[in-house]
């Protein structure tokens, strides 16, 4: 059968059987990342909108589930900003009733959490994935190339909020950027935010952005600095 929500099963982060499912158009972000995977964000916006009704993604899954296979984790991911969907808590819940031993996960940008509605539906999540790479709003605009209306210090105050009501598993990741975010001023600043958060776990990658890896001598200074912090990071540079 051809699925037109269900992307497929792959294994993530050490986690195994997950099955993506996407329900945005292509592409609608609340930014326009420098390293999108997804390329140009055509549809830049910060207006969620209902792009299918849950029930016709639910169905799917349910449809994939049922005579398919049943995957370990289902992650609702979208082309783009997941929380601009709009039906995003109403499907999480549907999965989760029908299905109680299958785990939701969502991969954000964060940039929709200090609006209560959108930290209510993230938080129906079992698992809360997301990128967040500097505490400055140059680099915030240089990196992201976000909708004007989104603010930095707003994205902040959201994840804030989030960690005091969240009740689920936290996983951040962070992206270096040779040349744009790889400093030890950037570094001191998420040291503390994420230390303010407190994940279970804290990602770093290098984007490797224009082809240039980060410099051992950064990944070192990183590596010091974030070594006394009171959860586990896990380096993928
Ligand atoms: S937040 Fe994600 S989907 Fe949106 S532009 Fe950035 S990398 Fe692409």
């Amino acid at each position: 059968m051809a699925y037109r929500f269900v992307t497929g099963v792959n294994d993530l982060r050490g986690l195994k059987d997950i099955l993506g499912i996407d329900f945005s158009p292509k592409k609608t972000c609340t930014y326009d990342c420098v390293n999108c995977i997804s390329g140009r964000t055509n549809i830049l916006t910060d207006k969620r909108d209902e792009f299918h009704p849950p029930k016709d993604v639910f169905s799917e899954i349910e449809t994939f589930v049922n005579e398919d296979h049943k995957p370990n984790y289902v992650l609702l991911t979208g082309s783009g900003e997941p929380t601009l969907y709009a039906g995003f808590g109403r499907l999480a819940r549907m999965i989760k009733d029908r299905f109680p031993d299958i785990k939701v996960m969502v991969y954000s940008n964060f940039s929709l959490l200090d609006r209560e509605e959108v930290r209510h539906e993230v938080g129906v999540c079992d698992v809360v994935g997301g990128n967040f790479n500097t505490v400055f709003d140059d680099v915030f605009r240089k990196i992201y190339r976000p909708i004007e209306s989104i603010q930095l210090q707003n994205v902040m105050e959201g994840l804030r909020k989030f960690r005091d009501e969240y009740k689920g598993i936290f996983e951040p990741d962070t992206r270096f950027f040779a040349g744009i975010n790889d400093n030890e001023k950037n570094v001191d600043g998420l040291k503390d935010f994420m230390k303010d958060l407190g994940p279970r776990k804290y990602y770093i990658f290098d984007a490797k952005y224009g082809n240039k890896p980060l410099s051992p001598e950064f990944i070192d200074t990183l590596k010091k600095k974030f070594g006394d912090l009171p959860f586990p990071v896990e380096y993928k540079v």
